[in-house]
């Protein structure tokens, strides 16, 4: 059996990767996670990008988590032919119902702004073409089969997959696969998939494994060490509260999955400590609304503590108004609120959506914080507020940032270096080759030397776009 690096290599996204081979006399063919490139100029190339076999001889797929960098190149397999099963968490199931519907229609609506853009003759080169239709994605939908974790299922004969829980986002799933060897016994590769921090809100901590012959890891922060909890309660405290006492708004910009559910029960929670008084919050997104109704809905997933927090708020409902917008006119009625208000929106980088308009009313009133949680890439608006831009350009106006903007680190769906390393230290002897994937080469190369320094674990690999290693010898 051979593994190819098709994705995530040396970069965080793109995850995908083909394996191939013999198993007891059949030739068997599969895909662990097919997921976008995103962000940089190459991105919709690389996605363009057909897989090295036909996809008729593909036997089936398993996905990791939703994300979709894992997931979003899903509706444009199956469009280009591929009927074969996509096994998954149901978790994971229930969102991509709702981000592969998103995905699509972004790229349909980028296509028809860039359309409409060149027949006015305001449009140089080619247009983006969709890399599939909401139909395609509705369709693709239909091929998910959904496996619990730690439940043990065998896609082909010689071949036997079981999850395990991440800690990443709702439903993202360690991979267990073992293949039969006949006398050689059985070989078991693990695909670490996304994983999560220990003891952090909401999640489980990633699950620990104890054996791998193969093992693919994830790197993405590698390199570096996340602030901690406490430091990040005791910031989201001071902010909030000198706002409020100063009469003025909170505007926190988050993604929809996973970030956004993970403030609401960090509030939530604040405010059960009394550490924060009343609050009124309104979560400004469509989208993250209705992944936060699929979180109350798989309530069992989430760690004891998130469990605890959210039977509290159900007994203490007049602690806090808690308030999911959906409707346009409610939301631009928000912007009415001169103070005392807590808006959570997305999206997460301030590109897009609504949060662009909470912005636009915010930022020139100095009474005002805007809170940042997550990473904002170069180039994004949320990068220039970050940076300390002393105005920025909105709708053809210029804004002047007079409000107060404040980085909260410590809340990350990705393991630091000191989590990843935890989670190696679960496995009773070192793999026989491990494999450092999706995490830039600089975090790629800090955490294998940690790995052999920590751990003394040697034959670790960082592979190349594309290249082929054996599973096994
Ligand atoms: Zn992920």
């Amino acid at each position: 059996m051979h593994i190819q690096f098709l994705g995530a290599s040396q970069e965080v996204t793109g995850s995908k990767y083909l394996i191939r081979g013999k198993v007891e006399g059949n030739e068997y063919c599969f895909l662990i996670d097919y997921g976008m490139f995103q962000g940089g100029h190459e991105a919709h190339d690389k996605n363009l990008i057909d897989l090295p076999i036909d996809v008729e001889e593909l036997d089936f797929v398993v996905l990791t988590h939703a994300h979709i960098d894992h997931s979003g190149l899903l509706p444009r397999l199956c469009a280009q032919g591929f009927k074969g099963p996509i096994y998954c968490t149901p978790a994971t199931a229930a969102l991509l119902k709702i981000m592969l519907l998103d995905s699509a229609h972004l790229q349909e609506a980028d296509f028809k702004r860039a359309q409409r853009k060149q027949l006015q003759g305001r449009w140089k080169g080619e247009l983006p073409t969709p890399l599939y239709s909401t139909m395609d994605a509705i369709d693709c939908l239909e091929q998910l089969k959904r496996i619990p974790y730690r439940h043990r299922f065998s896609p082909k004969k010689g071949i036997t997959i079981e999850f395990r829980d991440a800690g990443h986002i709702l439903g993202a799933a360690i991979t267990l696969m073992e293949i039969e060897r006949g006398e050689l016994g059985v070989h078991r590769t693990v695909f670490s998939g996304d994983l999560g921090m220990f003891e952090r809100p909401l999640m489980n901590n990633p699950e620990l494994i104890e054996k791998a012959d193969a093992l693919i890891i994830e790197s993405t922060y590698g390199d570096r060490l996340h602030r901690s909890m406490s430091d990040t309660e005791n910031e989201m405290v001071e902010v909030i509260t000198h706002t409020l006492r100063h009469s003025g708004n909170v505007i926190i910009p988050a993604f929809a999955v996973g970030r956004t559910q993970e403030i609401i029960f960090l509030l939530i929670d604040l405010i059960r400590q009394k550490r924060l008084p009343h609050l009124s919050i309104w979560v400004d997104s469509p989208m993250a609304s209705s992944v936060s109704k699929l979180t109350e809905d798989h309530l069992s997933l989430l760690d004891q503590e998130a469990q605890s927090i959210y039977q509290w708020y159900q007994s203490n409902p007049n602690r806090l108004e808690l308030r999911f917008v959906t409707e346009v006119e409610e939301s631009k009625a928000l912007n009415q609120i001169k103070g005392g208000a807590i808006v959570i929106s997305a999206s997460g980088m301030c590109e897009a959506g609504r949060i662009v308009h909470h912005l636009k009313w915010n930022l020139p009133h100095r009474n005002n914080a805007i809170i940042i949680t997550g990473f904002q890439a170069q180039g994004t608006l949320g990068r220039r507020l970050v940076d300390q831009a002393k105005s920025v350009h909105l709708f053809g106006k210029e804004i002047p940032v007079k409000a107060s903007i404040h980085t909260i680190g410590g809340l990350s769906a990705h393991a630091d270096q000191a989590a990843l390393l935890r989670w190696l230290k679960g496995f009773k002897q070192a793999p026989a080759h491990t494999f450092i994937t999706h995490g830039e080469i600089k975090a790629a190369n800090l955490f294998k030397e940690a790995m052999q320094k920590q751990l003394m674990w040697d034959h670790v690999h960082i592979p190349t776009l594309n290249s082929t290693y054996p599973l096994w010898p």
